[in-house]
């Protein structure tokens, strides 16, 4: 079991075996050996495997093993099959962390996901789409206003969401289905950590789409990508808003106004004028004259002024400390799940300044 981890760990920092090896000091066949199973390392040298791959020695050891399956990438091809085996690796491990914790509670906290009932079962046109997205914010009871987190929302709801470290350009999203060994499946959406936060909810929300859509648009005269962005549009901001906050009919439409609902809402303000027009608020040619300023501008590279804050779940550290409270973890497994030392555990339960242990 060891052995596996330790190749996983390997590959997740993106190490070669030689490189490891210079790291612990040792041969690239010594590690070879390690991986195959045919030598044990001696605890001195797994923490030293440890620091050199990034992961904690728990790593190595833990029990809770997920396994990804139907993952489907969103990336570009310089996202190459060597990344793409690392990241998959380093979801896992996030995975494993989250779902080991789910375990530990009698009866799971999160519900299990399914799409609310009663939705159609085909979508004719986008415009359905629309429609389509107001029933399941109203099935999932969140009315129309902006939705604060996303992440943590859709937790609630029993997808598990994975922001991970990954700066490569090419990707842009990954949806599998974790299964633990036990048998529990979760469908699993990643993104990455560095993104803005726009971006992060956009694929989110994307993603939810293709669950919730995929086979209601099968043999369908819609494009599902497209379909997908038309529902991430408008369950970010339902139309009901978007014809409130704009108005129903405009000439055109000022920047700092979308700029401002970018922050209200964490739409993009590309995502925004898209909105106008998909909800008849603007003109195609009001719309088309907009995005060629907004090009010109170099705005779709980069949108101008500040940009939306990442997400910044919290569902799963308060789930820790609510398992803790219950006795269904240890004090060492909430500080392993949480990825931090117990000296740091310690004093963030007690809720205590960090400052003195940030300085040592
Ligand atoms: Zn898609």
């Amino acid at each position: 079991m060891i052995a596996n981890r330790i190749r996983q760990a390997r590959l997740a920092a993106g190490l070669t075996l030689s490189a490891l090896g210079e790291q612990v000091g040792i041969t690239h066949t010594a590690i070879q050996k390690y991986e195959k199973g045919l030598v044990t390392p001696s605890s001195a040298q797994l923490l030293k495997l440890a620091r050199a791959c990034g992961v904690r020695t728990e790593y190595f050891f833990r029990t809770h093993h997920v396994e990804l399956q139907q993952p489907r990438f969103r990336k570009t091809t310089a996202f190459g099959k060597t990344a793409q085996e690392a990241l998959k690796i380093k979801i896992i491990a996030l995975a494993e962390k989250r779902l080991e914790l789910l375990g530990a509670f009698p009866d799971s906290p999160l519900l299990a996901f399914a799409p609310p009932a009663g939705l159609p079962e085909r979508m004719g046109c986008l415009e359905d789409i629309d429609r389509f997205s107001d029933q399941v914010r109203n099935a999932w009871q969140l009315g129309m206003d902006p939705i604060a987190d996303l992440t943590d929302t859709l937790e609630t709801l029993g997808l598990l969401v994975i922001v991970v470290d990954e700066a490569h350009p090419g990707f842009s999203g990954l949806t599998a289905i974790a299964c633990t060994e036990d048998g529990r499946t979760y469908p699993l959406v990643a993104v990455a950590k560095g993104w803005p936060g726009d971006r992060q909810r956009f694929t989110l929300a994307h993603e939810l789409g293709h669950l919730l859509l995929a086979e209601r648009l099968a043999d369908g005269p819609l494009d599902e990508e497209k379909a997908c962005d038309r529902f991430a549009g408008a369950f970010l901001a339902p139309c009901v808003a978007v014809r409130q906050l704009l108005g129903l009919e405009r000439h055109t439409l000022e920047w700092a106004e979308l700029y401002m609902l970018k922050h209200e809402f964490g739409l993009s303000m590309a995502g925004w004028l898209q909105r106008a027009k998909q909800c008849d608020v603007i003109s195609e040619s009001a719309y088309l004259t907009l995005v060629k300023q907004f090009s010109a501008k170099g705005w779709r590279k980069m949108e101008p002024s500040a940009p939306f804050p990442q997400e910044h779940p919290r569902l799963f550290d308060q789930l820790v400390y609510r398992a803790l409270a219950e006795h269904y973890i240890s004090e060492s497994k909430a500080a392993e799940i949480l990825g931090i030392p117990m000296m740091r555990f310690y004093k963030e339960r007690q809720l205590e300044s960090l400052d003195a242990v940030a300085d040592q």
